[in-house]
């Protein structure tokens, strides 16, 4: 668990950072992705799961208007890597707690954040954003519910788009509230340490070479001189505007995904095991509705129970031919 580039070069890239950085970070909790759990689940042996092909789903969903709700499943092909995919690792998710209450875990956040946030900065969506965006300029989505931070579908042309989980590309002040960017913050960052990432990525190394995690942040194991910033107007801890696991989602944005889910005829449910709570009460609610539910994601998914349809595939190939189909483009 330290460091390993499983790209290309495997467990050898201990020692590729500068001497400045030699010590290393103490083995615990680690700052990741913060909704993600470690904990695995088992679908209970007598679930019934009504398993189908586009097919199938093209003649459920046509005719209906439909909102989706996506997870990390549906950035991976843009390299964004998802923590619960089948072949991931186990991983420990950062709490809000720690965060909050551990001066040096925030650092070690930070400076690995500083290197994670470049990376997904600079990512593209891929051919599953587009496909719900040609749905939504079509009038069949009426808008996407995303527990991503990478804003990948405000980038492919979603327009009613719900971060539930925030964004990356903010950052807030816990004492005053101030709101600034994750740019500006960068620019602070790398001003208050200013060899701080090229010695991190070395002569041969770029961002990409380092692994980077759904909410931007990135396996960087020598930490402990780095400097964060603290607010600018009150000196108060600055957080990224992400719910961490152990926080709840702000009331009225749960209340605006629930009237989204209310608004359409039926669910698509794109690229996520639903292992938090946070996405998987708006399945029960559609369900619940007696609303039709349909999961397209690669292996099990809590929600697969309540699916009236479940296609067990990648999301760039499925909700492209989804989108063929039911609008032609
Ligand atoms: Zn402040």
């Amino acid at each position: 668990m330290l460091g390993v580039c499983r790209a290309r070069c495997g467990p050898a890239r201990r020692g590729a950072t500068a001497p400045a950085y030699a010590r290393r970070v103490p083995s615990g909790p680690r700052p990741l992705a913060p909704t993600y759990q470690q904990r695995r689940w088992t679908l209970p042996p007598d679930a019934v799961v009504h398993h189908g092909t586009v097919d199938d789903a093209v003649a459920l969903l046509t005719g209906r208007t439909v909102t989706a709700l996506t997870g990390a499943g549906i950035s991976t092909d843009s390299g964004i890597p998802d923590y619960r995919s089948p072949d991931s690792p186990p991983r420990n998710p950062m709490t809000y707690e720690q965060f909050v209450g551990d001066e040096a875990f925030r650092r070690h956040y930070w400076a690995r954040n500083h290197v994670g946030w470049q990376h997904v900065r600079r990512t593209h969506p891929n051919a599953g954003h587009r496909a719900l965006a040609t749905l939504e300029a079509a009038g069949v989505v009426r808008g996407v519910i995303t527990q991503n931070v990478d804003l990948l579908h405000e980038d492919a042309g979603s327009r009613h788009v719900i971060d539930l989980h925030g964004r990356y590309d903010r950052v807030v002040c816990l004492t005053c509230g101030r709101v600034i960017s994750r740019e500006h913050l960068a620019e602070r960052l790398t001003a208050l340490n200013p060899r701080f990432l090229e010695d991190v990525l070395g002569e041969r190394l770029t961002v990409a070479d380092i692994e980077v995690a759904p909410d931007a942040d990135a396996v960087v194991e020598q930490t402990s001189h780095f400097v964060p910033a603290p607010c600018e107007l009150c000196g108060g801890v600055l957080k990224p505007e992400i719910v961490y696991f152990g926080e709840t989602v702000p009331r009225e944005r749960v209340e605006r995904a629930y009237a989204m889910v209310d608004d359409a005829d039926a669910l698509l449910v794109a690229g996520t095991s639903l292992t938090v709570q946070s996405g998987l009460r708006f399945v029960r609610h559609a369900a619940t509705s007696g609303k039709p539910v349909v999961i397209v994601n690669r292996g099990e998914t809590r929600g697969d129970p309540l699916a009236t349809l479940k296609i067990d595939a990648g999301t760039s190939e499925t909700l492209t031919a989804l989108a063929a189909a039911l609008v032609g483009g």
